[in-house]
């Protein structure tokens, strides 16, 4: 895509206008890995870029329309399982191209996932059974027989910094990656406010209560860069660990020990660097 390209808003829609729409950028997901090239294109961009994907050469199911921007318009597929991609291509999983899409078609590739997933599981309705069709003008699927309306699922979900003065808490989950700490996340569960939801996941993850739940609504990105590769991060049977981090003049500095582990204590170094704000 040209970078003149991103700078415009991305105009969302669900139908295709219609014509010849020209070269058009796809988002093709096998499972949860989407196809991107190995090298840049010649126009600033990794993914595919073509009139038609059936240029790819990858079998794709029903392809979604998602909108465009700067007259350049996007689609979604969801690639069959067993599709292999070619020589100077290949799959990645999103967390993985966070900064190496740019922020707006990051966020579109985002989207584009929970399609291709509402998709993928909304094939019969769930009232009747019935095989649901595509709604001519809705981003929904319809069922023929008893009228019942699918649309994408949204899952409301909460992030939270606590901070004490000017330290905060990073816990890292056993299922996560080597390497990879968070702030506390999770579902809101159905009939909770987003702030019972805030309390009840930090007491869930960390075994901690929390007082003055506030939003916040400027957005901070932190990247957090581990001292050193050969760093046995989240070593043992360690299931949740947690950092006290200090923040200033836009840098971090803190300390990293395990939690829950019961028998080895973790003790590092880490530094950070703000990313944006
Ligand atoms: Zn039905």
């Amino acid at each position: 895509m040209n970078w003149d390209a991103l700078q415009a808003p991305f105009e969302h829609a669900v139908v295709a206008p219609e014509g010849d729409l020209g070269e058009c950028i796809f988002f093709a997901f096998q499972g949860d890995l989407l196809l991107v090239s190995k090298e840049r294109h010649d126009h600033g961009g990794i993914l595919p870029r073509v009139r038609s994907f059936d240029e790819i050469g990858m079998p794709f199911r029903e392809p979604h329309y998602l909108g465009s921007r700067s007259g350049v318009h996007s689609f979604t597929v969801d690639l069959e399982d067993d599709a292999k991609p070619p020589a100077d291509m290949a799959l990645h999983g999103l967390r993985m191209l966070y900064g190496v899409l740019d922020e707006t078609t990051f966020q579109l590739a985002g989207r584009a996932f929970q399609i291709v997933n509402w998709d993928r599981t909304h094939h019969f309705c769930g009232r009747c059974g019935t095989a649901a069709d595509y709604h001519k003008s809705d981003r929904a699927r319809q069922c023929p027989r008893c009228g019942l309306l699918s649309f994408p699922r949204v899952s409301p979900a909460v992030i939270t910094l606590i901070h004490r003065g000017d330290e905060f808490v990073l816990a890292r989950n056993g299922r996560f990656p080597k390497g990879r700490y968070s702030i506390i996340a999770g579902f809101v569960e159905a009939g909770e406010t987003l702030e019972e939801g805030v309390a009840r996941e930090i007491r869930e993850e960390i075994g901690i209560e929390v007082t003055d739940i506030t939003f916040d609504a400027g957005t901070l990105t932190y990247r957090y860069i581990p001292p050193t590769s050969q760093t046995n991060w989240g070593k043992g049977t360690t299931s949740s660990m947690i950092a006290l981090l200090r923040v200033k003049d836009g840098t971090m500095t803190g300390t990293l020990s395990g939690l829950s582990d019961g028998e080895t204590s973790y003790d590092y170094a880490l530094t950070g660097e703000r990313t944006s704000s």
